[in-house]
C-alpha cells in the first residue's frame, strides 16, 4: 500500500498537538528523541520532524505530500501548499504591541518607527494595508524583548493568553493575523496517497465532531417527553427505553454540550430526572 509521508514540528509548541492528533486518530508511532524520521506501525503514514519553518517548503516540493503548520508560518513562506483541514489547536493571533505606558492612539503613530518580529511578511502586508511605513526588524527568536533593549519602538509577535508580551512591560493594540493548526497537502497529490489523506481527514474529522457533543441518559415521565425534546432541539429523535416503573422511560440522545448548559433548569421543569452526560470519544456522520 501506498505511503504518505507527513511532516511535523520536531519541538514546539506545535508538536505536541500534531502528535497528540495522531495518536487519538488510532496511530501508533515510536519517535524516539532525536530521530529525524518515523514510521506508523499500523497505518501507511511516515512522518519527518522538521522545523515549523521549513514545512511548507518540503509540502510545496513534494518531499512531504502533508504536513501539519501554523497558518501564519504557511502565509509568511507564501507557499503554494492547499490548506485541506483546519485542525482548531495552537490557536493564536499575530500582534503588535508596544510598551505599555506609551500612548497609542492607532496604527498611524507607528509611522516612521521601528517595529521587531519573526513574521515581517505577514507585518508588511498590514501595514501597507493600514498606509503606514515603518522599520521592519527581522528576529529569529525572543522578540518580545526588544522595546527594552533598544532595538525597537514596537514589537509584532504571537500572542496566545498575553501573559508573555505583559511580563516585557509591553501591551497589545493590533491583532492582525488569527491563526490555527492547519494541515496542508502538497498540490495535485497523487490518487493514491490522496486515498490515504482522505482515510486520515476521515479519523480526524471524527474526532473533531465528537469533542462538543456529549451523550444524555435521563429519566422522565412519559407525557414530559415532547416537553424535553422541544427543550433539547438536538434530540429530534431520541431512543426511547420504557422503565421497570410503568409511565416512566429513559430517553438517550446526542446534544451539543453548549445546549446542554443553557437549558439545565428547563428541562428539569419539563420533567427530567437522573440525567447523566458523558463524552463521546468518536463520531462518525
Ligand atoms: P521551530 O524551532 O520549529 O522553528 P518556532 O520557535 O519557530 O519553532 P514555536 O514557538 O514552537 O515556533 O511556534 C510554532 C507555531 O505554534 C507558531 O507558528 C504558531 O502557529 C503556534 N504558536 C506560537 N505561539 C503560540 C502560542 N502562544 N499559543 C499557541 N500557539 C502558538
Ligand atoms: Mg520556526
Amino acid at each position: 500500500m501506498t505511503t504518505i509521508k507527513l511532516a511535523l514540528q520536531k519541538k514546539g509548541r506545535l508538536s505536541e498537538g500534531s502528535m497528540d492528533l495522531i495518536r487519538r486518530c488510532g496511530i501508533k508511532v515510536q519517535n524516539g528523541i532525536g530521530k529525524l524520521k518515523a514510521e506508523a506501525s499500523n497505518f501507511p503514514i511516515e512522518f519527518l520532524f522538521l522545523r515549523d519553518d521549513d514545512i511548507p517548503g518540503y509540502v510545496q516540493d513534494g518531499i512531504a505530500d502533508i504536513g501539519i503548520v501554523g497558518a501564519n508560518v504557511m502565509v509568511e513562506k507564501d507557499s503554494h501548499v492547499e490548506v485541506v483541514h483546519h485542525l482548531g489547536f495552537s490557536k493564536c493571533r499575530l500582534s503588535i504591541a508596544v510598551p505599555k505606558d506609551q500612548e497609542y492612539n492607532g496604527i498611524q503613530d507607528l509611522d516612521g518607527k521601528s517595529i521587531a518580529t519573526s513574521y515581517p511578511v505577514l507585518l508588511k502586508k498590514y501595514l501597507d494595508e493600514q498606509g503606514v511605513t515603518a522599520d521592519i526588524h527581522e528576529i529569529s527568536g525572543s522578540v518580545e524583548i526588544a522595546p527594552s533593549i533598544g532595538l525597537a519602538d514596537a514589537v509584532c509577535d504571537l500572542v496566545s493568553t498575553g501573559s508573555t508580551l505583559f511580563q516585557n512591560g509591553l501591551k497589545e493594540v493590533e491583532q492582525i493575523y488569527k491563526s490555527e493548526a492547519v494541515m496542508v497537502a502538497t498540490p495535485d497529490l497523487a490518487e493514491d496517497k490522496q486515498a490515504v489523506l482522505n482515510q486520515l481527514l476521515f479519523r480526524i474529522k471524527a474526532l473533531q465532531e465528537a469533542e462538543s457533543k456529549k451523550y444524555i441518559l435521563l429519566n422522565a415521565p412519559e407525557d414530559a417527553v415532547e416537553r424535553i425534546k422541544s427543550v433539547l432541539p438536538g434530540m429530534r429523535s431520541p431512543s426511547i427505553l420504557p422503565l421497570a416503573e410503568p409511565g416512566w422511560v429513559s430517553l438517550h440522545s446526542v446534544i451539543n454540550e453548549n445546549t446542554f448548559w443553557e437549558n439545565i433548569e428547563a428541562l428539569k421543569e419539563a420533567g427530567a430526572e437522573g440525567i447523566l452526560v458523558v463524552p463521546i470519544e468518536k463520531m462518525i456522520l
